[in-house]
């Protein structure tokens, strides 16, 4: 059974879909590359729902172990009774598997996928013994943002290589509008000029903007705005504050607010 009942909503930025469902028919994994906030999730999700297919997400982070992927045995009752994680019960039941900010987790525990995704599409839980042959709906999917810690964290090439890769930005404009006007729930000429805000405050990475705002921090400003929240005090707490703490960059943003509303 699908997780979702009603179809989640994606707007696509390009032929996205079509590549994607090539990888699902042919048992191949996806990474998908792009900043944060910018519909990589909601992209799995509305697959996910395309396709079928039930959806297992693991948020990665560095204590992330191999046991927490394929699972341990638990105290039951009296006895020690063996638990799947979340990888071993997507490949029984054919899932699609997405780990979330794979690039977090360390590069030991990330081995741990590489019998999925090539010709074997096999999980061994060394503790039982079993080798779990994965149901052929089964996929894995892995984001990261390589702009993050670009430096300090990278996956080995063994592992990069095992994926089909799909570079994700921020939607083009008149989607970005599009989605926020769905999304946020505004008015079209407050979408409009939020997603303008967005390409101004977007050019200030040049000015050392590490983060700029993401599709998910104008939607979560639209709301604020639909809610009744003034224009400016909810670009000031929804997209301004986030992203720095920098007086004097977020002094350069507070203008821009102001000059868009
Ligand atoms: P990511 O996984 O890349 O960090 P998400 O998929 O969680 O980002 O997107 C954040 C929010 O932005 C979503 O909850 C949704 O409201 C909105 N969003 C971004 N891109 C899209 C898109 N292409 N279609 C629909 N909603 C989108």
């Amino acid at each position: 059974m699908p997780e979702h009942a009603s179809q989640p909503f994606y707007m696509p930025s390009g032929n996205e879909i079509a590549v994607f469902e090539q990888c699902h028919a042919n048992q191949l994994a996806v990474m998908l590359k792009g900043p944060t906030g910018c519909g990589k999730t909601r992209f799995v999700e509305h697959m996910a729902w395309r396709l079928g297919r039930p959806l297992v997400t693991v948020s990665c982070h560095d204590d992330l172990t191999a046991s927490d992927l394929v699972g341990r045995f638990l105290i039951h009752h009296d006895h020690m009774a063996w638990q799947d994680g979340p990888l071993a019960s997507a490949a029984r039941q054919g899932a699609i598997c997405y780990l979330d900010e794979v690039i977090e987790a360390r590069q030991d525990t990330v081995v741990v996928l590489h019998s999925l995704t090539d010709h074997r599409r096999t999980l061994s839980l060394e503790k039982t013994g079993e080798l779990i042959h994965a149901d052929p709906g089964f996929q894995l999917v892995v984001s990261y943002n390589p702009g993050y810690q670009r430096m300090l964290k990278d996956m080995k090439p063994s592992t990069r290589q095992r994926f089909v890769a799909l570079d994700f930005e921020f939607p083009p404009t008149d989607r970005e509008i599009a989605i926020v006007l769905r999304e946020g729930g505004t008015d079209t000429a407050t979408a409009h000029a939020l997603v303008t805000l967005a390409h101004k405050l977007r050019g200030l990475h040049d000015r050392g903007l590490v983060e700029v705002p993401s599709t998910r921090l104008l939607v979560a400003t639209a709301k604020l705005i639909a809610g009744g929240i003034p224009l400016r005090q909810a670009c000031y707490v929804g997209l301004v504050a986030p992203l720095s703490d920098d007086v004097s960059l977020a002094g350069a943003m507070r203008d821009l607010v102001d000059l868009t509303f």
